[in-house]
């Protein structure tokens, strides 16, 4: 371990003026900083310790929405009454994420700053572009079969890990961050690879994510998940669904695909297909299909695309029905 400093902020105008005076790291639950620190490939000057402000709260928004603080704890979000009677697709996905102790400990902005579970991007023998930018990429023809097969290039295939996120993708969820008048919506706030892997997100360095909105979303809704074993394990694909009909006609559709891309993946072009469409069995296997269009397998994942096709069709099976 290299030796940092450490700040307990004391309040969130102290955080975030630390974070202006200087490079920091936000330490919340510490899931996924203490490991990446563990490892060296995090390595902080400055730990500031965010954990003891004031934004764990869930409180109703007007309309039907919540506002779930950047600092609720994840069990905490999937167990409260009104996520999962207004927003069930949520709850299931983190109770589909981690183990009980990590949600126990984990925060809701922390769960959209997780770093990707790549292995060479642990292993500091590999080459990553996205721990030291230019260095390569060893997962191109290296073991990938946990990679991404939409929105990559040859400079990172790695996916986002969280289970969360796919979740907040679909529900259309908006992140509040300090000092910024307009929310991010969360569909827009992860980052395709593209020339720089190592920024994950718009977050200028610094910024600090107090709360995450959920406007009112009715519908059914689905989060299935597909992974090597049935607990404590990433997600090979999953598919967040949620599906409102009217009089036999698919009123507005929202899919979102885990462990496919380097962020969260919207099916647009699915959703558009199957919104004021009615309800039929070759509609939905059009639509999934559409979901992965444009996918790129490598090596190891070529049954991706496949497995991703099967989920979305099954998901708008059990929202649809
Ligand atoms: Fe690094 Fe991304 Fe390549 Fe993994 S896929 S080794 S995270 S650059």
């Amino acid at each position: 371990m290299r030796p940092f400093a450490y700040t307990s902020a004391a309040g969130i105008a102290e955080a975030v003026r630390l974070a202006a005076a200087g490079p920091v790291t936000f330490l919340a639950g510490g899931t996924n900083l203490v490991d990446l620190m563990r490892a060296g490939v995090e390595r902080p000057e400055h730990v500031v310790d965010i954990s003891r402000l004031p934004l764990d709260g869930i409180e109703d928004l007007p309309g039907g929405g919540l506002r779930i603080g950047a600092l609720a704890r994840n069990a905490r979000v999937a167990g409260d009454a009104r996520v999962r009677a207004r927003f069930p697709l949520l709850a299931q996905a983190i109770m589909n994420g981690a183990s009980p102790q990590l949600r126990n400990r984990a925060t809701a902005g922390g769960n959209l700053l997780q770093r990707t579970r790549c292995g060479y991007f642990y292993d500091r023998a590999a080459a990553c572009n996205k721990r030291v930018p230019g260095a390569g990429c060893d997962a191109l023809d290296g073991y990938n079969r946990m990679h991404a097969i939409l929105g990559a290039g040859d400079n990172c295939i790695a996916v986002h890990p969280s289970d969360m996120c796919v979740a907040l993708a679909a529900l259309d969820a908006t992140v509040n961050v300090a000092g910024r008048d307009a929310a991010v919506p969360l569909a827009g706030f992860h980052r395709l690879p593209g020339d720089s892997p190592h920024v994950e997100t718009v977050l200028e360095p610094g910024e600090l994510i107090t709360s995450i909105d959920l406007p009112e979303m009715p519908g059914r809704s689905v989060y299935l998940k597909v992974r090597d074993r049935a607990t404590y394990a990433f997600a090979l694909v999953s598919a967040a669904v949620l599906v409102r009909v009217e009089e036999g006609r698919v009123a507005a559709a929202r899919i979102a695909l885990g462990g496919v891309a380097h962020k969260p993946w919207r099916a647009y072009a699915a959703e558009r297909l199957l919104t004021g469409e009615p309800v039929r069995d070759d509609l939905l296997r059009q639509a999934a299909e559409a979901a992965v269009a444009g996918a790129r397998p490598r090596e190891h994942n070529a049954f991706k695309p496949e497995l991703a096709t099967r989920l979305v069709r099954r998901a708008l099976k059990v929202t649809t029905s």
